[in-house]
């Protein structure tokens, strides 16, 4: 069972109860992204069940008919053995699934075989695929350009991972300057649509007037127990997507999540003590 402060940020141990949380949200507006935990490995067997966890995951979201689709982790997998081992199990994902299929990004040694497999995906399925893209990394506006005319969608973030200098912008301010750059550079190029990664007022309220301006579709989309109030009052006037983690390694997803805000592990012990 996963205690109290951490399902703050995760919304079960099985996929039942991922998406019993997923149709709760869909009753308040809100959709979902799901995550079935893990990453890293370097068995092919590992690599092959989460596979075939997301397939499973795939068609009890056809079945129970919620608004949800799924994010998946490279190195989750297969990245982490080879490139052949990813590329034919996300094959093995989008060809199974009903449903949109998100492909996360990891670190930069993972970036060009992850826009590789998007972009060819994306164009076999015709958009029914997307992929992420990291603000503080410095190739991300050529990145950017080459994905533009690509059907699919791209989610924007800030970027999860500590990359070294002569790749990525490392202080925050300068993090927060290439994402409003590039979030200007979508709205204008993605005709498409826009998928806004972020709990920044500041990066979504500047969605809102770029929207306004050229009137790109866009998404909202957060965590799990993350300005969970603010999804709820977004989703009245816009699209709004909660990326929902699920499974048995929910340990070290909690744990980051409070490394990269120590607030959060703040925030989750107030809701504990106030319920
Ligand atoms: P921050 O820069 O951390 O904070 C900015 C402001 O947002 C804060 O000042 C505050 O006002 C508000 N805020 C942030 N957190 C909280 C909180 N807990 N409570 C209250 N207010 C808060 N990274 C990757 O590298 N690859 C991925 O594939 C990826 N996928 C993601 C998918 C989604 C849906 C999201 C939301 C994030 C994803 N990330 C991914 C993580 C991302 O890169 C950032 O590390 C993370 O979102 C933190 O940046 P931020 O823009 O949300 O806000």
């Amino acid at each position: 069972m996963i205690p109290p402060i951490a399902s703050d940020f995760v919304a079960g141990e099985t996929p039942e109860e991922a998406l019993d949380h997923v149709a709760e949200l869909n009753a308040r507006g809100v959709k979902a992204i799901v995550n079935l935990l893990g990453e890293h490995y370097e068995k092919r067997e590992n690599a092959d069940a989460d596979a075939d966890a997301y397939i499973a995951l795939a068609n009890d979201i056809a079945a129970r008919d919620v608004d949800a689709c799924i994010s998946v982790k490279p190195s989750q997998v297969g990245l982490g053995i080879s490139d052949a081992a990813f590329e034919e199990n996300i094959a093995r994902i989008v060809d199974a699934a009903e449903c949109f299929v998100w492909i996360d990004m990891e670190d930069h040694p993972t970036t060009d075989v992850t826009l590789d497999a998007y972009e060819r995906h994306a164009t076999e399925t015709d958009g029914r695929v997307g992929v992420c893209v990291q603000a503080n990394l410095k190739r991300t506006r050529d990145d950017l350009e080459r994905l533009a005319d690509l059907p699919g969608k791209v989610r924007l973030v800030k970027g999860a991972y500590d990359e070294p200098s002569e790749l990525a912008h490392t202080e925050k301010s300068k993090v927060n300057d290439a994402y409003e750059t590039y979030l200007t550079y979508m709205f204008e190029e993605f005709e498409d649509g826009v998928a806004v990664g972020s709990h920044d007022p500041r990066m979504i309220d500047l969605a809102k007037t770029l929207h306004d301006e050229h009137g790109t579709p866009f998404e909202i989309q957060m965590l799990t127990g993350v300005r969970e109030n603010a999804q709820f009052d977004l989703a009245d006037d816009y699209e709004v997507y909660q990326y929902i983690p699920y499974g048995s390694k929910w340990f070290s997803y909690f744990y980051r999540r409070v490394r990269e805000r120590k607030e959060n592990l703040l925030f989750a012990l107030r809701a504990v003590i106030g319920r």
